[in-house]
This record gives C-alpha cells, sequence and structure tokens, in this order.
C-alpha cells in the first residue's frame, strides 16, 4: 500500500465506542492462547456475547484491548482480521459514497487520495 494514500496515524479512533468487532472462534482460541488463558477464561474476562456473536468487551468507551497510553493494541500480534482489515475494507471499493464515510472516520487516508486511486490499489 502506498504510504502517499494511506498511512496509519495510530489515533485509535477505530478502537473506539460501544461494540466491536465479532471473533471467530478461531480468533477466540488465538487470542486466549496469546494471553496464556483458557478459551473458558477469556471469554469470560474480555467477551460478552451479542446473540450469536461473540465480541470484545469495551472500556471507557474503547475496546477493552486498546491501550489509551500507548495508543496501541495489546494484542496487535493477534487481533482480529476486521481489525487488520480495517480501514482498507470492500466495503469502500463499492461506491464513492461508502469511501467518503469510511474516510472520514480515518485520519490515515491522503486528503488527495481518490475513490479511484483507492479502488485500483485494492482491487
Ligand atoms: S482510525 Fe485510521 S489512522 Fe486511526 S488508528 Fe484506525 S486505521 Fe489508523
Ligand atoms: S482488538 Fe485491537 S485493533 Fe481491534 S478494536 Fe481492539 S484494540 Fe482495536
Amino acid at each position: 500500500m502506498s504510504e502517499k494514500l494511506f498511512e496509519c496515524k495510530r489515533c485509535g479512533f477505530c478502537c473506539q465506542g460501544e461494540s466491536t468487532v465479532s471473533l471467530t472462534p478461531e480468533e477466540q482460541a488465538r487470542i486466549a492462547h496469546f494471553l496464556g488463558l483458557s478459551l473458558e477464561e477469556f471469554l469470560s474476562l474480555y467477551t460478552v456475547r451479542r446473540g450469536s456473536r461473540v465480541e470484545m468487551k469495551t472500556l471507557n468507551g474503547h475496546c477493552i484491548f486498546y491501550d489509551e497510553k500507548e495508543s496501541l493494541c495489546r494484542i496487535h500480534p493477534v487481533k482480529p482480521f476486521h481489525c487488520r482489515q480495517w480501514p482498507l475494507h470492500p466495503s469502500i471499493l463499492k461506491d464513492p459514497e461508502s469511501f467518503e464515510i469510511i474516510r472520514r472516520t480515518c485520519p490515515g487516508f491522503s486528503k488527495k487520495a481518490t475513490w479511484q486511486e483507492i479502488k485500483k490499489l485494492l482491487s
């Protein structure tokens, strides 16, 4: 990915909010192992069930794994796929409006980056 078009500013905005991405069973097991916990301990300490989804808990308005002091993810090596993918998500390929919505929430995109340029890079 060209740094001119996108470069993460580590602002942590994408880790904010009262809900998080859902975790697949594989992700749950991987994060539990990384933390040195059993699956049961991990689920009880760090996740919440919403219907059929298992999400990470939130704390002070952000994901429980977001370190406010250091502005980083405490499970970075094993973070969920959707976190690794964000904000370069297929949904921004849909149309310019979808790209603008994502761009407004992420200062990592160059102000000059156009939807066509991002689309070309991701396809
Ligand atoms: S919102 Fe964008 S720039 Fe900020 S941490 Fe997330 S990906 Fe990086
Ligand atoms: S797992 Fe890491 S990258 Fe994903 S929302 Fe939580 S703190 Fe952010």
